[in-house]
């Protein structure tokens, strides 16, 4: 049985695979693959893009989604996470989507090897879709070669699991990471560390910026994100002309990560990505659902 808990479970030649299937489904719509097939989405935390993106990609291949709310679910009465699951997989589906606060949940589950676990987003530590979207982006964007290009992850690293799948993945595709942030935004890594974004946007091709993850810090970190803006937020002075391709999972911090006006510029790709989003996760569904 194969999960995805992080991209490490896919193999180069799967990783290739889901690029193949994400590209194909984007120039044609595929038929119903996946037309006997059950998903049930579990996401403790909240989600705008990921689950309506799953739940759009499960149908577009024509596979049933039950979404269970866990605010009004057992979890509540007590239940725990192992035995709402397993009465879940009771059920028979043929997958589970999980989002939640913890980082080893998703493998904790993945474990019981009752059903195909799919990670939704885990703690800080893992977005295995999201990082899978963001190479299918930026392999489109640079014609199908993301080797040596260079990638600067600006902002709130160290809380950001869409950082920390992105920074295992585009490593092992090739790329070169950079990490620009104030100190206490910054993880311990071997990486390349900035506190200047200035200072690197004639060195990268790509620059991925993220949101302050307000509610993964116990005390409030700045208490003026308007400052933090000053040196963070990539706007048009910052930009100039310079050819970068502006990527961000979303939700956007408006004005305090990406202006307004640079949102509305064609290098900015944040709505590309939620297009993707759907035919990565297409592929993801035919690869765990129906190849593996
Ligand atoms: N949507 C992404 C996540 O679930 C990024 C974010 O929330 O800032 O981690």
């Amino acid at each position: 049985m194969q999960h995805l808990v992080d991209t490490d479970n896919f193999s180069d030649a799967q990783i290739a695979q889901l690029l193949a299937d994400a590209r194909a489904f984007k120039a044609q719509r595929p038929p119903q693959l996946l037309r006997d097939k059950l998903l049930i989405t579990l996401f403790f935390e909240a989600s705008t893009r990921t689950r309506s993106s799953f739940e759009v990609a499960a149908k577009r291949l024509g596979a049933s989604v039950v979404h269970l709310d866990p605010s009004r679910s057992s979890t509540k009465k007590g239940e725990s996470l192992e035995d709402t699951f397993a009465n879940l997989c009771a059920m028979e589906p043929d997958g589970v989507i999980i989002r939640h606060s913890q980082n080893d949940t998703p493998q904790i589950l993945a474990d019981l090897e009752m059903t195909p676990v799919i990670n939704a987003g885990a703690g800080n530590y893992a977005h295995p879709t999201q990082a899978l979207l963001d190479l299918f982006t930026m392999v489109e964007h640079f014609g199908g070669e993301v080797r040596g290009k260079r990638i600067a992850i600006v902002g709130d690293i160290i809380s950001s699991r869409v950082a920390s799948s992105g920074i295992r993945l585009l490593r092992r595709m090739g790329m070169e990471v950079l990490l620009v942030a104030p100190k206490p935004f910054m993880p311990l890594s071997d990486l390349p560390q900035y506190e200047s974004l200035d200072e690197v946007l004639d060195r990268v091709d790509v620059v991925m910026s993220l949101r302050a993850q307000l509610e993964r810090h116990a005390t409030p970190i700045f208490d003026d994100y308007g400052a933090y803006a000053t040196h963070y937020c990539i706007d048009h002075d910052r930009l100039g002309d310079r050819e970068l391709l502006i990527l961000h999972p979303g939700p956007v911090m408006r004005n305090i990560d990406i202006s307004d006006a640079v949102l509305q510029d064609p290098r900015c790709k944040v709505l590309e990505q939620v297009k993707n989003g759907v035919y990565m996760r297409m592929a993801i569904l035919k690869l765990l659902l129906l190849d593996a």
